[in-house]
């Protein structure tokens, strides 16, 4: 018997976790030689997800549960489940249908044919606003210059992955957690499906255009650490630009040539440099504030109520 643990993260998902509970019964049902688990993370949720949780999982022994003291983030949810995992193939996936269970079975079959794990990309961004497109497709140019790790373009958190893939994610204990950058990074041979893309099926996405600059900036500081380096480079360059313009200066006023310059010139290269300067100090403390929070070795969760 194979047992498939699926960790789901829920942040007021009250509508949708019974329909999602429908859909898993549905894709299992038949399956003599499968069984599964479904651990529910409540992520803080402000509307009734743990009451609705609760009662499900009281109906329905494969049901667990993990009640967060507070909104501890999506990361930090999918880090729970997997640690509270105990199947031979652990899945991550949405609550709200938008990660379509019926894969599951085909994503069974690659694994059993060797893989180590299973992953998903939208190749559609359909029913999603242009702009926040535009911002992804930038986001994984940038990452994917930048970074060590290799993260494809569209791949959603929706992954199958064997029990020794899981306990090494598991074993990268950092508190800022990126989990696409930590499953790429942790290696592994990853078949990916593709599927198009699906709208909610309750209820608002709760990523703001805010929520998901903050993730991109935490995805690119820690996987890369090349930003620090364009501090050095800038200042390379722009060290070299005045050096040639005091020559220029000299060699005007050498010749006689130096009528009054305009002010606007020297204000313009004064603002200029002061924002180089600007930008590298908040580079360096981007990775400061990091190095900081890492070393004060905070849970990445606290738990409140669990049945596991
Ligand atoms: N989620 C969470 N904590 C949060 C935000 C989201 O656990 O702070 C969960 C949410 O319940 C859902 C999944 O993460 O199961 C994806 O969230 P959402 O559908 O809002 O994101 P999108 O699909 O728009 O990327
Ligand atoms: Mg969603």
């Amino acid at each position: 018997m194979t047992l498939v643990s699926i960790c789901v993260p829920c942040f007021n998902e009250e509508k949708t976790a019974p329909v999602f509970y429908n859909e898993i019964l549905k894709v299992f049902k038949g399956k003599d030689d499968l069984d599964f688990e479904i651990i529910f993370v409540d992520d803080g949720s402000k509307d009734d997800t743990f009451k609705v949780i609760k009662d499900l999982s009281k109906k329905d022994e494969r049901l667990k549960y993990i009640k967060f003291s507070r909104n501890f983030g999506k990361e930090a949810a999918i880090y729970a489940g997997l640690k509270n995992s105990k199947g031979d193939y652990i899945v991550t996936m949405d609550a709200d249908l938008q990660d379509p269970p019926a894969l599951l079975p085909e994503m069974i079959d690659y694994m059993e044919s060797g893989y180590d794990s299973v992953a998903t990309r939208r190749v559609t961004r359909k029913g999603e606003p242009i702009l926040r497109s535009l911002f992804s497709k930038l986001f994984y140019k940038i990452i994917n210059r930048l970074s060590d790790v290799y993260i494809v373009d569209g791949a959603r958190d929706y992954r199958m992955m064997s029990r020794a893939m899981t306990d090494s994610v598991l074993s990268l204990t950092e508190y800022n957690r990126f989990s696409k950058g930590i499953f790429s990074w942790v290696g592994f041979e990853t078949k990916y499906l593709e599927f198009e893309n699906i709208e909610r099926e309750e209820g608002e996405s709760s990523w703001s255009f805010l929520k998901l600059l903050k993730y991109s900036i935490e995805g690119i500081v820690s996987f890369s650490t090349s930003l620090l380096s364009i501090s050095t480079i800038l200042g390379i360059i722009l060290s070299v630009i005045s050096i040639i313009f005091i020559f220029v200066i000299i060699i005007q006023h050498l010749i006689g040539n130096d009528s009054v310059p305009g002010w606007a010139s020297t204000v313009c290269s004064v603002l200029f440099i002061g924002g180089v300067q600007l930008f590298c100090i908040g580079l360096l403390g981007l990775y400061l504030s990091r190095t900081y929070l890492e070393t004060k070795k905070r849970p990445i969760y606290i738990s409140k109520e669990e049945k596991l």
